[in-house]
């Protein structure tokens, strides 16, 4: 494939430039099917929407207020805010949310606001977890203490108290992670609140990192405590997980008292500048809201239900096939003996500590599971 952007502009007819991209988007159709090792929802549609591909919307600024641009879907955006604060737990009128571009940038404004309220805290989180926690720690250049996980995944509640009893009179930030990357595992937040008001400290603050597993300990059997009745001061989950869209988004969730610590007022293009970025995208509020009309919180839980059945059906299957799988309570990942490399290929599978690493998500089936051990036979 030739995609060089020539400097006169003019290479190539629009046609062919369209045939060339059909063909690419075709490839991943193809492959779409065995892919079951990232936590990614594949099943959606979002084709009907493609007239928003010809204007420019901006979410620029608070999505609680137009900005002077005004070309905005900030009511859609409002209204998927409003599922997942009822989702989470919140109280519509002490919660703040928005849309951000993705669970980093979830996370980076959750420390944010929990750095403007406590600004010499340090900065907790399990070893287990994402990738974007030890960077968030040194954009806000917070002090990072990684606390060890137990044999499940989860934070070590032990280690916790330990690691916030020698650093008394100080405030933490402690980054719970609900569905952990590596194993799905869901850190205790009613139990790293009991930690850490033992261990004395006065000054707290939880952040859920729920990017994949929120809709998992809500709708789990048994749940599993995760958002703000189980003591999180903010929330955020993905939008590109379990809800499935084509673009990187997660929703952030904090209260609104916290966000103020962080507001510019009228900075953004005539409206209250309260998130990360400048000009927001416009496009995935109306995607998740669209998707969200159709599954609401009933289709999310069936959602959920399927992932936990296909989960439990992947590791009764694995098992007797002899792969010894392992899986963290609640969660939808299973680990098992690494499979050969071409399997691995194969299914898009990733090795997580020398195991190959299998994710369950909505559009994974029990066929899936038979084909894959199959490969394995
Ligand atoms: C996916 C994920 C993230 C990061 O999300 P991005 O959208 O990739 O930035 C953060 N935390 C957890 C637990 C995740 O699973």
């Amino acid at each position: 494939m030739d995609l060089r952007i020539p400097d006169d502009g003019g290479a190539g007819s629009p046609d062919a430039d369209i045939g060339l991209l059909r063909r690419f988007a075709d490839s991943f159709q193809d492959r779409k099917r065995p892919m079951v090792g990232f936590p990614v929802n594949l099943d959606f549609d979002y084709r009907p929407l493609a007239d928003f591909l010809s204007l420019h919307l901006n979410n620029v600024g608070s999505p609680d207020e137009r900005s002077e641009y005004g070309m905005d879907t900030k009511p859609f955006e409002q209204a998927v805010v409003a599922f997942f604060t009822g989702l989470a737990g919140g109280i519509p009128e002490e919660v703040f949310g928005h849309i951000a571009h993705g669970g980093t940038e979830a996370n980076l404004f959750a420390a944010y606001v929990a750095r403007e309220r406590f600004p010499d805290a340090v900065l907790y989180a399990s070893a287990e977890a994402h990738y974007s926690i030890p960077k968030v720690a040194r954009v806000l250049r917070l002090p990072h203490v990684v606390v060890d996980a137990d044999a499940d995944g989860a934070v070590d509640l032990a280690a916790l108290d330990r690691e916030l009893r020698s650093r008394p009179g100080t405030a933490a930030i402690v980054i719970a992670t609900i569905g952990s990357t590596g194993r799905g595992a869901m850190d205790d937040i009613p139990g790293i609140r009991e930690t850490a008001s033992a261990a004395g400290v006065r000054e707290l603050f939880v952040h859920s990192d729920a990017a994949s597993g929120g809709p998992l300990a809500e709708f789990g059997q048994p749940p599993v405590p995760w958002a703000f009745p189980a003591g999180a001061d903010s929330v955020s989950v993905s939008g590109h997980k379990i809800v499935g869209s084509p673009i990187p988004s997660s929703v952030v969730l904090a209260r609104s008292a916290d966000v103020e610590a962080v507001n510019q007022p009228d900075a953004a293009v005539g409206s209250d500048d309260n998130t990360i970025s400048g000009s927001r995208d416009a496009l995935s509020p109306v995607f998740l809201w669209y998707a969200l009309r159709r599954t609401g919180r009933a289709g999310l839980a069936r959602r959920v239900r399927h992932c936990l059945e296909v989960t439990g059906y992947a590791t009764r299957k694995l098992a007797e096939a002899g792969r010894h799988p392992s899986r963290a309570p609640g969660g939808n990942v299973v680990l098992f003996d690494l499979p050969p490399e071409d399997v691995l290929h194969r299914w898009r599978l990733l090795k997580h500590e020398d195991r190959g690493h299998l994710v369950v998500m909505p559009h994974v089936t029990r066929e899936h599971i038979d084909r894959l051990c199959a490969d394995l036979a």
